[in-house]
């Protein structure tokens, strides 16, 4: 078994032979592509009438990671930001201390401006993005582990598989 060569720039830090690899990701029209680390640190199916909506389906399958480890390769100007506020899933996540209107502040949602697909939401006071695993060309190594809000959830969607659910966000 041979490894592959890696090209481009290599972040220092972990060896070579530990570094993720990239996932490529692209909205509806292919105006906007970009690269993600396969090294999310979690995540979740959301069943938030935020996310329902800003994805018009049952709940939104999303993964967090650190906001530099995704770049744009294609299309930053086609890129649209969306301030609604942060969802509640994405205040909570700000861990103690951080008041929710801190996290609304820095917080938007990215879609391309022509198709309207949405890609990530910035969160967490801009340090982490939610990536919608829907936009990923390439399929990550994580899945998601839980759903969350489903308190809320659409009445008219069954959730049949065996995940755990947290009525708000997990503790
Ligand atoms: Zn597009
Ligand atoms: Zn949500």
């Amino acid at each position: 078994m041979t490894e592959p060569v890696l090209t481009g720039p290599v972040a220092t830090g972990p060896a070579l032979t530990d570094a993720p690899r990239d996932l490529a990701g692209s909205c509806l029209c292919g105006a906007v592509r970009y690269a993600v680390a396969d090294a999310f640190a979690y995540a979740m199916n959301c069943h938030c009438a935020q996310c329902r909506r800003a994805t018009g389906a049952a709940f939104k399958p999303f993964a967090g990671i650190a906001r530099d480890r995704l770049r744009v390769t294609v299309g930053e100007d086609d890129l649209m930001s969306y301030r609604a506020g942060a969802p509640a899933h994405d205040a909570a996540h700000d861990g103690a201390g951080g008041e929710a209107s801190d996290v609304a502040r820095a917080a938007h949602d990215a879609r391309c401006r022509r198709c309207g697909s949405l890609l990530w939401s910035v969160v967490r006071d801009g340090a982490f993005v939610h990536v919608t695993l829907g936009t990923l060309t390439d399929a990550p190594s994580i899945r998601p582990g839980c759903h969350i809000f489903t308190g809320s959830k659409a009445p008219w969607f069954t959730i049949t598989d065996d995940l755990p659910q947290y009525a708000e966000f997990p503790e």
